[in-house]
């Protein structure tokens, strides 16, 4: 047996679009390591191209993990750090790499995170919903069935939900959130970090007109963000204290337009958003 010091397994986040954001470390540490496991061998080999680094990669993807573990834990015991990457965002976040880890810490192998850019993390970041307690349940089914099932099991949820989504089935999803949850504050987050970075608030119903209107909206990676019951409860509260001063001012005899204007000063917001809601209001009397 070897007597060299065991290496480690260093799980990487890498960009989920834009290359600046590779941390220092984690170029430094793709440099160093004796080999990288990447789920896509090809995709991957764009990102090590451009940082300069020409450390050999091996794949590593649902299909082969657990054969690669042995091979894997093979090269630490000799002494080899090895890193793990996926195609974007932090390994293991619905990505390979869950079996790969835990076999080698049972194994009592060292395992250590190198911190980066993560989708859902991201887009809970930018999104205005509350982050205390969130709910990830990654990619919903693809079966409209079970996509419904899904949802319906988290409706009484008092979390933020928040869920991965590809191009092809946002429409889908936006349209079965109408069915299960209905008037929920959903946010969707587009193409984060990338040219057409699009973060779109409404109902499910808004959004499905506002997808309907620009097919450009339904293309790209989607994170989509779910108000949890509780919240929902607290915005209706906080929509109806907005709607009653909105509501004082138009009394008063102010426009919509000034209206707006006073509504930014008293509760922060976009004049935008109030000038629509003052808008509305008034066309409703
Ligand atoms: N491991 C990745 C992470 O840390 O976020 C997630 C990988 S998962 C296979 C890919 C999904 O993540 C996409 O379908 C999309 O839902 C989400 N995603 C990845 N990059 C994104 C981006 N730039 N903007 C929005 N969503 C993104």
């Amino acid at each position: 047996m070897s007597d060299a010091v065991e290496g480690t397994l260093y799980v990487v986040a890498t960009p989920i679009g834009n290359l600046e954001d590779l941390s220092p470390r984690a170029a430094r540490l793709l440099g160093e390591v004796a080999l990288i496991a990447a789920e896509d061998t090809r995709h991957s080999a764009g990102l090590l191209r451009h940082l300069g680094v020409r450390q050999p990669m091996l794949s590593l993807h649902e299909h082969n993990e657990a054969e690669r573990v042995d091979q894997l834990d093979a090269r630490l015991l000799a002494g080899d750090d090895v890193a793990l990457i996926s195609d974007a965002g932090t390994p293991l976040i619905s990505d390979p790499g869950f079996v790969l880890v835990r076999e080698l810490r049972q194994r009592g192998r060292v395992v250590s995170p190198v911190p980066g850019p993560c989708a859902l993390v991201a887009a809970l970041s930018a999104a205005g919903l509350p982050t205390d307690r969130f709910l990830f349940s990654g990619f919903l089914p693809a079966k409209g069935s079970a996509r419904r099932k899904r949802l319906g099991e988290l409706t009484e949820r008092q979390e933020t939900l928040v869920f991965y989504e590809s191009p092809h089935r946002i429409r889908a999803t936006l349209d079965d959130l109408v069915t299960t949850l209905g008037d929920r504050h959903v946010v969707l987050a587009r193409e984060l970090t990338k040219r057409f970075e699009t973060l779109l608030d409404g109902t499910p119903a808004q959004l499905v007109e506002q997808l309907s209107e620009d097919p450009d909206q339904s293309r790209g990676e989607f994170v989509v963000m779910v108000a949890g019951g509780e919240a929902q409860e607290e915005a209706e509260q906080t929509q109806l204290s907005a709607d009653s001063l909105l509501n004082s001012l138009l009394e008063e005899g102010l426009g919509v337009k000034q209206t707006a204007a006073v509504a930014v000063r008293v509760l922060g917001g976009t004049r935008k958003q109030w000038y629509q809601r003052a808008q509305l209001l008034k066309d409703r009397d």
